[in-house]
């Protein structure tokens, strides 16, 4: 077909956007590839091209992972953050990330089923100030570590916290670290066991309490975890960085973890475990 072009006023022209639509079509951090958000959904946010593995928030990861892809039974709801230093922003931070992310904290706990096995599950999620552990998700590890030993099931913790300890609550969030690791502590003497699962990224006060003391240590693939991140390091050490350094396959590499899976193995992996564990348990 022809179209004559007709005369007409001119009219100056609009830049046209040919960037996809944001809610159609997302770009790889990794490998750059534009992926269809749909299949993306449906790879459970992993890169079907490079294997990237995409942050996620716990609602999807307590889909993927739980029987009924929610708590039987959430515990410690009514726990409220209280911004004792008056840090500046800080509540007016914590009212918006409500809003926004339908969570009150950056962590849930409760009582759940994985594969048929009844566990208390503990979950962290980034989009609450990155994940990070201040005096009400330090309150939850323990009452779930509490509920546990009650119960007499295990316990699966799954982080995503490149947050590590609060800075807005202070020493509060630095006294977390003691009391989730006395928590695990209890679970040890009572003989519970404890599975830890770590994402992309788990990292500073979280890493160096609760998170690295699982029996089990599982991580998901390509995940940063560690202390202090590898920016820190490089320029407190005047030293480049060994290649991957951080990183699960690293961490695996050097007896950090016990097992590095991709999304789509980590409940399988973690039937797997509760299965071996139930087994040895004596009656
Ligand atoms: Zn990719």
């Amino acid at each position: 077909m022809f179209f004559r072009k007709k005369e007409g006023p001119k009219l100056p022209r609009e830049p046209v956007k040919r960037e996809p639509p944001d809610n159609l079509w997302i770009k790889c951090d990794s490998c750059g590839e534009i992926l269809y958000k749909k299949h993306l959904e449906k790879n459970l946010w992993v890169c079907p091209n490079c294997g990237h593995h995409f942050r996620i928030d716990s609602s999807l990861y307590m889909r993927i992972l739980l029987d009924d892809g929610e708590f039987l039974e959430e515990y410690a709801t009514d726990l409220k953050t209280v911004d004792w230093l008056n840090f500046p922003g800080y509540g007016e931070k914590l009212k918006t990330l409500k809003e926004k992310t339908g969570l009150d904290e950056s962590a849930r706990v409760g009582r759940a089923r994985i594969g048929g096995y009844e566990v208390v599950f503990f979950i962290t999620d980034f989009r609450f100030l990155a994940g990070s552990m201040g005096a009400v998700m330090g309150e939850k590890f323990y009452v779930g570590a509490m509920k546990a030993i009650e119960l007499g099931i295990p316990y699966v913790s799954l982080t995503a916290s490149g947050g590590g300890a609060r800075m807005h609550e202070g020493i509060v969030s630095l006294m977390q670290m003691a009391k989730t690791t006395v928590a695990v502590i209890k679970m040890e003497e009572a003989g519970i066991p404890f599975i830890s699962v770590l994402t992309d990224p788990t990292m500073g006060g979280v890493m160096a309490s609760f998170a690295a003391l699982g029996d089990v240590m599982i991580a998901e693939k390509g995940a940063l975890i560690g202390f202090a991140g590898p920016r820190v390091i490089k320029q407190t050490i005047r030293q480049d960085l060994p290649p991957g350094f951080q990183r699960s396959e690293f961490l695996m590499d050097k007896g950090q973890l016990d097992i590095v899976v991709s999304r789509h193995e980590l409940r399988d992996t973690l039937v797997r475990i509760l299965n071996m564990i139930s087994s040895r348990q004596p009656l």
